[in-house]
Order: C-alpha cells, then sequence, then structure tokens
C-alpha cells in the first residue's frame, strides 16, 4: 500500500487532487507543485495512516522505507542531506487535515538541526545568527509540541514548557534593553538556545534529543497525535468533522524567512476576507519564521497600499519595498484563483528574495464577503450561476442579519480606542479576560467580550461563547481575526491601546481603567471600541446590492413559496421586506390578551349561555376586524392565512386571588363561581384537550365573529381598493366532518358580508394538517379544504407522542445515545412524520388536485426540512420573518440539488 506520496519540482505523484487522504494542505502543496508555482519539495503522509495508527497504536511496517525513499527524493531535488554534517536538509513536520482546522493541530519547523548539522548549516548559509534563531525556535516547538503534548512529560512547576522557555527569552531580552526579537545576536541566540537546552532537561526531565532522525519520527508521530488533542476534538465539535477522519502529515523542505532583511514570511488572502471586496490583502514581516505574522508578536507589515491599516499607516509594504517579488506573488494570487474558482487564503515566505508558496486553502470568510464574494465571482465569469449559489450557507446569511452598533447611540457613546476591523458587526458585553471565564460566565446566563493581547488555540471554547473578541496584538490575518471570521463574529485586533494586567482582571485603555465585568461595545466594522452597553440595530439589507443580488437569483431558481409566520402588521411589514409572499400562520389567540379583549373573552367563557356567550363575544369583533385589517393590508395582495382561535379556553381564564376577584368585580359573577367554572375547565393533558376547531365547533359563535371579522375586513380593504387575499384555516381537524361542520359557518359569513355590503371577494377555507388521522383521511378532508397547511410542530408532537415542552428531560439522552439522530422538533423527521406529509399530500391531492399545500411549523425555516418539503411537491414554507431570506436560498438549493 501506498502511504507516502511525494511532490517536488513540478511533478507530483498524486496526479488528482485527493484531500481525503492527503489532507486539504497536501493536496494542496501537490497541486501548486503540479501548476507549476514554486513550492518546496516534500511528502505527504496520508489520513489512512493516521487512523492505523490511532486504533492500533503504532505505524503501519512499511512507512519507515517509503518515508526514506521520499526522503531520497527531497534531497536529491535540493541537493542537500537530511541530517549530513557539512550541507544539512531540514525540514519542516505539518498536519492537515481534510478541512482545514486553521491551527488546532500542530507544527514543528526546523526538524534535523542538530549539533552535528549546525556547523554545516552555518557554513551553507554564512549567517550563524540565522542558524541559531532557527535552533532555538526548533527547540521551542519540539519540547511543546513533541516532548511535552504528544509524549505527555508533565512540566514540573506545572507552567508548559513554552511559557517556561519564554520567560527566559523575555528576560533575557529586558536583561539586555531589548524590545524586538530581532534585537537578539548571535552570541544573545547561542546562549539562549543553551538555557533553553537546559531548562527543558530540567522542566521535562529528558534530554531534547540531539538526532536528527529522532526529531524526524518524533515529529511525525507528535503531529499524527495532535489529532486528539484537546484544541483539534473542540473545533471539531463546534464544526462537526468527523474524528475517523485524520490528519495527513506533511515533511517539507525548510526556507527560512529568517535569513536577514532580504527574507521575509507572509499571509495573504486573493480578496478581502472581511468584505469580500476583490482585492489583494495581506500581511508580512521582514526576517521571521512560520507563525511569526498569525501570532502577532510584532505589528506586521502591509503587503500593498490596499493593505494598510490604522497600525500599519508608516510600515512599508512589500510592494514598495519590493515590486518585483510583490509582482510574481500577485500573478500566483490571479493563478490560484483562476485555478480554484474560489478566494485562497496563502501562506508565502521569501527566502533571500526567492519567493516560496507554502500553502494555499480556501480561505475563510464571513456572511457580507461570502455572497459578494460569490456574486462577483458570478459577475467575472469565475462561477455558475448555481455554483454562486450554493456557495452560501445558511449561516452567511444569518451573519449578515446580525445587528450593527445603532449610529445615534455611537454618537454620543464614549469612544475608548480604535483596533482593527477584522469582524464585521456589532457587539456588547461584559469584559472577561480568559477563555475559561468567558465560558464561566456565558453558564450565568451573562453576555461577554473576551479580551486578550493575541488569541491561541487554546482559546477557542471561549472564543466561541463571547459575543465579540477584542484583542491587543496581532494584524487582520492573526489568528482571532482569522477564527471569528470562519464564525461570522464580531471581532476588534490589534489595539495597541489595550495595556492589560491578568493577575488583577483589569486593563488600561488610553488612560480609563477597566475591571472585569465592565460593558463594552464593539463596532466591528470599524474597530471601534465603545465604554457601556450600546444599543444594536438591525442591519440596513434593503442598501445591501450584493445581498439583493444573491436573492433574486434564489428567487429565479426556486420552486417553493415562501410565507411568513406573522401575527401582526408590523412582523407582516418586516417579512415582506425580506421577502415573503403571504403569511402561511397569523395566529390570533394573542389577539385576545389586551385588558379591554381580555374581559370580554372571559366574560364570554364564563356565560351560561348562548345568548350572553354571543353578546360578551361580539364585543371582540370591532378588536378581532382592526387585527385583520392590519394585516390583510400589509401583505396585499398577497394572501394571509388566519388561523381560528386554537388553545384551550383555560388558557384565558385569570390564575391569582386577585385576578379573579378583579374578574368577579367588573362582571358581577360570584368569584366562588368563577373558581369553579376554572375548575371545570381544567384538563389534564391540554394538548389534546378542547381546544382547536372542538372549541368552534362547540361555540360556534367563535368562529362566526372570527370570520366576520375576517371578511368586513377585507370588504373595506376592497373599497378602498386594496387586494386583500384571506385564507381561513381551521385548526386540529381530525376528520372530514370536523371540517365540514366549520366550513358551513365561514362560507355562511362570507356570503351575509357580500351581500350586505353588496361586493365579491375571494377566500379560500382550508385547514391545518397536525394529527396523524388528518393525513390518513386527507383524501375525505381534501374534498372539504382548498388548502392544507402542515403544522408540523404539533404533528411531530402527536406522531412521535412527544411533548415539545417536555423532551428536554430525556432528548439530550436520545441525541447522545443515538437512539434518534436529531431533534425531530428541529429538523423534520423524515422516516415518521415525512411519511405522513407525504401520505396527506398524495391523498389530499387524489380528490382534490387543486389543493394548495404548504407547511407552517418550526420547520418551514429548517434548511434541511426546506429540502425534504420541496422533494415531495409542497407549494410554500412559512417561517418566522428572520428566516425568510434563509428559506429563500434554502429552497433554491433544494432545486439545485434536486436537479442534480
Ligand atoms: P497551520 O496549519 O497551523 O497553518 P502550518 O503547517 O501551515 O500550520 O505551519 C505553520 C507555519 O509554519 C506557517 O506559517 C507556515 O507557513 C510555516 N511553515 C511550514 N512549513 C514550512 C517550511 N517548510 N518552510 C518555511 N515555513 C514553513
Ligand atoms: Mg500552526
Ligand atoms: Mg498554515
Amino acid at each position: 500500500m501506498k502511504f507516502v506520496y511525494y511532490f517536488g519540482d513540478g511533478q507530483a505523484d498524486s496526479a488528482v487532487p485527493q484531500k481525503e487522504l492527503l489532507g486539504g494542505k497536501g493536496a494542496n502543496l501537490a497541486e501548486m507543485t503540479r501548476l507549476g508555482i514554486p513550492v518546496p519539495p516534500g511528502f505527504t503522509i496520508t489520513t489512512e495512516v493516521c487512523t492505523h495508527y490511532m486504533n492500533d497504536d503504532k505505524f503501519p511496517a512499511q512507512l519507515e522505507n517509503q518515508v526514506l525513499e521520499s526522503l531520497l527524493k527531497i534531497e536529491s531535488a535540493m541537493k542537500q542531506k537530511f541530517a549530513s554534517t557539512s550541507n544539512p536538509l531540514l525540514v519542516s513536520v505539518r498536519s492537515g487535515a481534510r478541512q482545514s482546522m486553521p491551527g488546532m493541530m500542530e507544527t514543528v519547523l526546523n526538524v534535523g538541526l542538530t549539533s552535528k548539522t549546525i556547523p554545516g548549516l552555518i557554513k551553507q548559509s554564512d549567517d550563524e545568527r540565522f542558524v541559531y534563531d532557527a535552533y532555538r525556535r526548533l527547540i521551542t516547538m519540539y519540547s511543546d509540541v513533541v516532548m511535552e503534548k504528544a509524549q505527555n512529560l508533565k512540566p514540573k512547576n506545572g507552567k508548559g514548557i513554552r511559557q517556561e522557555l519564554e520567560i527566559i527569552l523575555d528576560k533575557y531580552k529586558s536583561n539586555h534593553n531589548y524590545t524586538e526579537d530581532t534585537d537578539l545576536t548571535t552570541e544573545d541566540l547561542k546562549i539562549i538556545s543553551e538555557l533553553y537546552k537546559t531548562c527543558v532537561e530540567d522542566v521535562l526531565g529528558e534530554i531534547f534529543p540531539d538526532d536528527a532522525t529522532a526529531q524526524l519520527w518524533g515529529a511525525i508521530t507528535a503531529v499524527f497525535k495532535s489529532w486528539n488533542g484537546k484544541r483539534a476534538e473542540t473545533y471539531r465539535r463546534i464544526e462537526n468533522i468527523p474524528s475517523e477522519w485524520g490528519t495527513a502529515v506533511n515533511v517539507q523542505t525548510m526556507v527560512f524567512g529568517n535569513m536577514g532583511d532580504t527574507s521575509a514570511t507572509g499571509v495573504a488572502f486573493t480578496r478581502n476576507p472581511a468584505t469580500g471586496e476583490n482585492q489583494f490583502y495581506g500581511e508580512w514581516l521582514a526576517n521571521a519564521q512560520g507563525e511569526d505574522v498569525v501570532a502577532g508578536i510584532r505589528t506586521p507589515n502591509p503587503l500593498n497600499q490596499y493593505s494598510r491599516t490604522s497600525e500599519s499607516l508608516d510600515l512599508p509594504s512589500l510592494e514598495d519595498i519590493n515590486n518585483q517579488i510583490y509582482t510574481v506573488l500577485d500573478k500566483v494570487k490571479t493563478q490560484l484563483e483562476v485555478h480554484y474558482h474560489d478566494m485562497q487564503d496563502l501562506e508565502f515566505t521569501i527566502q533571500k528574495g526567492r519567493l516560496w508558496m507554502l500553502q494555499t486553502r480556501t480561505g475563510k470568510r464571513n456572511g457580507a464577503a461570502a455572497i459578494r464574494i460569490a456574486m462577483d465571482m458570478m459577475d467575472e465569469g469565475l462561477i455558475s450561476e448555481n455554483e454562486a449559489l450554493m456557495r452560501i450557507s445558511p449561516k452567511n446569511i444569518d451573519e449578515i442579519m446580525h445587528d450593527t452598533v445603532d449610529p445615534e447611540a455611537e454618537k454620543s457613546a464614549l469612544l475608548l480606542a480604535t483596533g482593527l476591523p477584522a469582524g464585521p458587526g456589532g457587539a456588547t458585553g461584559q469584559i472577561v479576560f480568559t477563555a475559561e471565564d468567558a465560558e464561566k460566565w456565558i453558564q450565568k446566563g451573562k453576555k461577554v467580550i473576551l479580551v486578550r493581547n493575541e488569541t491561541s488555540p487554546e482559546d477557542i471554547h471561549g472564543m466561541h461563547v463571547a459575543s465579540g473578541i477584542l484583542t491587543a496584538k496581532g494584524g487582520m490575518t492573526s489568528h482571532a481575526a482569522l477564527v471569528a471570521r470562519g464564525w461570522g463574529k464580531c471581532c476588534i485586533v490589534g489595539c495597541s491601546a489595550l495595556n492589560i494586567d491578568f493577575d488583577n482582571k483589569t486593563l488600561i485603555i488610553n488612560d480609563k481603567s477597566l475591571n472585569e465585568g465592565d460593558w463594552v461595545t464593539l463596532n466591528g466594522s470599524l474597530g471601534n471600541i465603545y465604554s457601556g452597553e450600546l444599543s444594536l440595530k438591525e442591519p440596513d439589507l434593503e442598501h445591501n446590492q450584493y445581498f439583493k443580488k444573491l436573492m433574486a437569483l434564489a428567487d429565479r431558481k426556486r420552486k417553493l413559496g415562501i410565507r411568513t409566520n406573522a401575527d401582526s402588521p408590523e412582523d407582516a411589514m418586516r417579512a415582506r421586506k425580506l421577502g415573503a409572499t403571504g403569511i402561511g400562520l397569523c395566529r390570533t389567540e394573542h389577539m385576545f390578551f389586551e385588558p379591554e379583549r381580555i374581559s370580554a373573552m372571559r366574560e364570554m367563557i364564563l356565560a351560561h349561555n348562548e345568548a350572553s356567550r354571543r353578546k360578551a363575544i361580539m364585543k371582540l369583533l370591532p378588536y378581532q376586524r382592526d387585527d385583520f385589517y392590519g394585516i390583510l393590508k400589509a401583505m396585499a395582495p398577497y394572501p394571509v392565512t388566519i388561523r381560528l382561535l386554537d388553545p384551550p379556553l383555560h388558557e384565558f381564564l385569570p390564575h391569582t386571588e386577585e385576578q379573579i376577584e378583579n374578574l368577579s368585580h367588573e362582571t358581577g359573577i360570584n368569584s366562588l363561581e368563577i373558581k369553579s367554572r376554572i375548575t371545570t375547565l381544567h384538563e389534564s393533558n391540554p394538548m389534546l384537550g378542547h381546544r382547536g376547531c372542538r372549541l368552534g365547533i362547540m361555540y360556534p359563535e367563535i368562529t362566526e365573529m372570527q370570520s366576520r371579522a375576517i371578511f368586513e375586513a377585507t370588504a373595506k380593504l376592497i373599497k378602498e381598493g386594496e387586494k386583500p387575499f384571506p385564507e381561513v384555516m381551521i385548526p386540529l381537524v381530525g376528520s372530514d366532518t370536523e371540517l365540514e361542520n366549520q366550513k358551513i359557518i365561514v362560507d355562511q359569513l362570507a356570503n351575509d358580508v357580500m351581500q350586505r355590503e353588496s361586493i365579491t371577494f375571494d377566500y379560500l377555507i382550508g385547514t391545518m394538517i397536525e394529527l396523524p388521522r388528518a393525513c390518513v383521511t386527507a383524501n375525505q378532508i381534501a374534498e372539504y379544504a382548498q388548502f392544507f397547511s402542515f403544522g408540523t410542530n404539533d404533528l411531530t408532537q402527536t406522531t412521535y407522542g412527544f411533548s415539545r415542552d417536555d423532551v428536554g428531560s430525556f432528548m439530550p439522552l436520545y441525541i447522545d445515545s443515538k437512539i434518534i439522530n436529531n431533534d425531530p422538533f428541529q429538523s423534520i423527521d423524515e422516516l415518521g412524520v415525512g411519511e405522513l406529509i407525504k401520505l396527506g399530500v398524495q391523498k389530499g391531492r387524489s380528490t382534490n388536485s387543486k389543493l394548495k399545500i404548504g407547511v407552517c411549523g418550526e420547520h418551514g425555516g429548517d434548511p434541511d426540512s426546506i429540502s425534504f418539503f420541496n422533494s415531495i411537491g409542497l407549494d410554500y414554507v412559512s417561517c418566522s420573518p428572520y428566516r425568510v431570506p434563509i428559506a429563500r436560498l434554502a429552497a433554491a438549493q433544494a432545486t439545485l440539488k434536486s436537479n442534480l
């Protein structure tokens, strides 16, 4: 079996991209090599070896030979030898999973430096300082990644070895009055390397290995093991990456960005990942290596004029300083974008004036950028309409609907400082200084802003729960910026005005001091940090041309109609602006709770006979007419499905002694009698009790009043020149006879109003299908219905026999132990509830081919469920106003997927 794949000198063992086997990094290194882009030669050990190692705790027998063979190929390409004393080859050992997990696993650079190879490398490079700089970096990475983390050596003082070494370095620098790592001389670095080795032995109890081959295998093993490291596991859980995938390991010739001032290392995006603008964007550092840019230890230089930030105003750009290399890099950028048809995130290193590419991957971006990039690339002809549509995830849409800081509040707010706008949008919360604290505070139900000097992969759990992230260091390509962007989180980085005292959990920001728990507000689009809790505001989607273009495209491709669930004209207007063309569910029960209404309602419930009941309920008519007038008008000419009264009557009765006394006072009914009525109405299982159409059947006057209100509102609107379209929906029907009973009343009222007002109007009568019996007898019910709307919440409850309000006690266990795959209240249970819906659709249409069918449960806004509803031929889904854009996209994607 082949476990090792070589790439180098324009050739690669893998003829086609194989991410599953080689991981994203390995597959792309091979691909760049094949494209003729300068990539240091190397080889990839497959993900299968990782799986093998995880299962058997050892490597497959052939691995060692295959590694040696590929190493020979590198040696001949580079004309250097691994472990050679005269001309040594150094390598990096890098992780790389199928899906990129930035910084979550380990990488060791400069592998192969030992007391025997050091003199050879000094002779070759003629740069002793560089060699010792590389050496001290190797000791740091190796002792941390291989010895402490993978070999599980326990540091003696409880502090991690990396931290111990950093203390040595910081002390050394301050003793010599150095501020930057670049101030360290050759002699300094030599001394530091010795101090490091002594410290490693002392703290970890083992000697740093002085043998190149031992280093190589130590590093390979450690990188494989990092797949099961804590950070990687957390990240996988958040991103839903299966742990069976495993990581690949890339062993690659080192190129050095730390060989003096003509060397550099950098990170770039082929387009601006914060806005999506089609501009090359990046950061770099001279005389630096590897993670220096991402780790944010120095303020990085801008790649070009466009990349300049408030922090890097006076720093030279690569474009200015070395235009020749910049031009080559810019060409590579274009080549890669054209090849991959997507925005790329690049790593590059310049060794003594020569450019090397070290990584390319699909760049993480926030929702706004994702949409802009997809629309632009479509216009540029780089991708098709369908590809553009499939690129956008529901999460992207969700992100751009996030709040921003209210500009009015912002005007008068106290601006504390400004940093780099790494993750747009607004966030407000109480400051905390560690990821652990962020989690603790969130558990207590608080909103937090996580404040750090810079973030590292160890912080991701805290970053995930925080409303926003703020760092003192790092640039637009730093770890914090990258992670926040991937999650669409508000984030400000590189705010040098921050001075954090972690021991006392306080911070000073431009002379103002803040403590843990103080409120701040971030404007991640501008980089502004404000004191206090500012109000946030909904985003202005109407002026977002890219969003509008995407939605228009989605509308062109989708088959499903998108309606909204709305109970008020305001909600209806909002949803309409977001693209809803109709209301799929307007609930009427909440309309009974305002003070003057609830007393009429209660009077009706307490009434002894029909006459007094009718008198009481008719008091509600004018209110209801106004309600329906508003909502029909807001949606006209689109349809509004109005559901007649649904909940059991006891929900409207008073609960407390005081409320009962008041009611008795208002109505003149004895309070004992009220209490006895409450007792009579009590039900042991209200969900299956006297509710839905059962109310209208027992008390036809309720149906009459509501129908009259609907039709009178309709008549009024028509006279005003509007085109209202009411659809009357009878809830909780289980048999055709129930629907027939109610339909007679509704039709009667419609005729009455038409005659009285001498006009005609269109309306529909239909039912909500939310009982299994209704699905099974849908052919009979459809004889009386012009539409069905599946109430999938109740249908799930009644099909599974789960009470949605009580599943919390066992659902997590059910999901954990895989008794159930998903919460059926979130995504439709296709095998059970879905089958019933299919049956209902098929039977319903068998007797009424014109039957209009939709869904109005929570599932109407869930992309997976939408895909299912599309596949069974429903006419529309209805969801809450804010889900409307997601539903439009999901419906279009469902159509595209079904055409594949
Ligand atoms: P990650 O997945 O965390 O980005 P990488 O494997 O890409 O980890 O490596 C970490 C850093 O080391 C990156 O900045 C990368 O460019 C640098 N690096 C990796 N391999 C080499 C190499 N062969 N020569 C020079 N720099 C390297
Ligand atoms: Mg890394
Ligand atoms: Mg990388």
